[in-house]
């Protein structure tokens, strides 16, 4: 603990001590107490197991600084999302989440105005608030703000989430799968997109939507939106007449969407086990259903989702561009892989759907003369075998991902679910 105090007498000098304080200086005050490099970096690691210290080396932007003072900083978090309403920063803050970067520092005038900066910096880190180089990039009401730096902080919003009609299938969507990915996706791409040159924040209540503006030199304004919804991202592209769908605009911007995005969650991979995601499009047939995006194959759009031009068809070439959505598919690569036994025996079950099953992998009576519904479960399970080892044996590139895809399109996702667990086991 010699070092911290050492550090807070130094600072105590300025009569405040320090929230964040740089490792480098750490370092310098442990090199007077004769400690080494490495020593100092166990030391920083124990501390911040014991929670008296943030110490986050795994994040690459914010490896360099140390929280030495966790209640100090949980007290500015606080002042940071709940500002006095008298305050001048408070009404777009909690309308639309966004405050300027002197309104910050305003907020930690105490402070030197490097620790405004990192303290932003750790939330940018931890994706609660998303940086934009210049609030000329923002729109409020139609008006860009002034051309210094913003921060977006979705979650400092007050109007409750918005929840979309469950029949609209007008979007694509981003599913993320993972036990705990931290709260707030919105910020985390939102950061990622707005690293676009084109692209532009427009302000939005309710604390779940981000709205995006992609503007380029030919082409119509694109308007893109988010709803952030569970483990569900909704992406739409927002006036989309056949003007706006036939534009490659549109496919620019949809690719800058999945860019960030992919981003983002590989930014995430380093840090959080078993992170997977993909993007897809509902179906449009009345089955339901979705289609899978891919980078590196085509989407397989079937006859009801594919007419000339629609937003399902934006998504995917979009999809195509995007180098990065087959780099973070590196994530699921044992889906990939052909199936195998192991894979096919634990999947099988005497609960499942006969005739989705039966269409999913487009069997029929020719097949097998003598298959109906079985009755029993122990027949139910011996008919789901046959059936997956046909499939299998017609099946060009039987992989797990093929399966997997195939089942849910045709609404058999506990059986797809099943196969996903087994794969992950690998
Ligand atoms: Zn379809």
């Amino acid at each position: 603990m010699d070092i911290f105090e050492e550090s807070c007498r130094v600072t105590d000098s300025t009569e405040t001590k320090a929230i964040i304080l740089s490792k480098k200086y750490i370092i310098e005050m442990a090199d007077k107490l004769d400690m080494k490099e490495d020593e100092v970096e166990k030391f920083l690691k124990a501390f911040t197991d014991f929670g008296s210290i943030l110490y986050m080396p795994q994040y690459d932007s914010i490896k360099d600084i140390v929280i030495v003072n966790i209640l100090e900083f949980t007290q500015y978090l606080n002042k940071l999302y709940y500002p006095q309403t008298e305050e001048s920063y408070a009404h777009n803050l909690l309308k639309y989440g966004i405050i300027s970067e002197s309104s910050v520092k305003g907020i930690f005038c105490k402070y030197p105005d490097i620790c405004a900066e990192n303290f932003m910096e750790v939330l940018t880190t931890i994706a609660m608030a998303s940086k934009i180089k210049s609030g000329q990039s923002v729109l409020i009401d139609q008006k860009p703000l002034q051309p210094e730096v913003h921060y977006y902080l979705p979650l400092a919003r007050i109007r409750e989430v918005y929840t979309p009609p469950e029949k609209e299938d007008d979007y694509a969507f981003i599913e993320i799968e993972s036990v705990n990915f931290p709260a707030n996706v919105q910020a985390c791409i939102s950061n990622s997109i707005m690293k676009n040159k084109d692209a532009v924040l427009i302000a939005t209540e309710h604390n779940n939507v981000s709205r995006f503006l992609f503007q380029s030199e030919s082409g119509p304004p694109i308007e893109i939106e988010m709803i952030y919804k569970g483990s569900k991202t909704r992406l739409r592209i927002m006036n989309s007449s056949n003007d706006i769908l036939m534009s490659p605009a549109t496919v620019e911007a949809c690719k800058k969407v999945i860019t960030g995005s992919c981003r983002c969650l590989k930014s995430k991979i380093n840090v959080i086990r078993d992170l997977k995601y993909s993007f897809a499009v509902p179906c449009a047939s009345p089955e339901g259903g979705c289609h899978f995006l891919y980078n590196d194959r085509e989407p397989q759009l079937c006859d009801a989702c594919s007419t000339e031009n629609n937003f399902r068809l934006c998504w995917s070439k979009a999809a195509k561009q995007c180098d990065l959505l087959s780099e973070g598919s590196g994530a699921r690569t044992s889906e990939n892989d052909l199936l195998n036994f192991q894979d096919i025996s634990g999947i099988i079950t005497g609960k499942y759907d006969f005739e989705a099953l039966k269409k999913a992998l487009n069997i029929d009576k020719s097949d097998f003369p003598d298959l109906s519904s079985p009755g029993d479960e122990d027949s139910k399970k011996k008919e789901l075998m046959l059936m997956l080892l046909l499939w299998e044996k017609r099946t060009d590139k039987p992989t797990r991902h093929a399966l997997i895809d195939k089942l849910k399109e045709n609404g058999c996702d506990d059986i797809a679910e099943k196969l996903k667990n087994t794969s992950i086991a690998y």
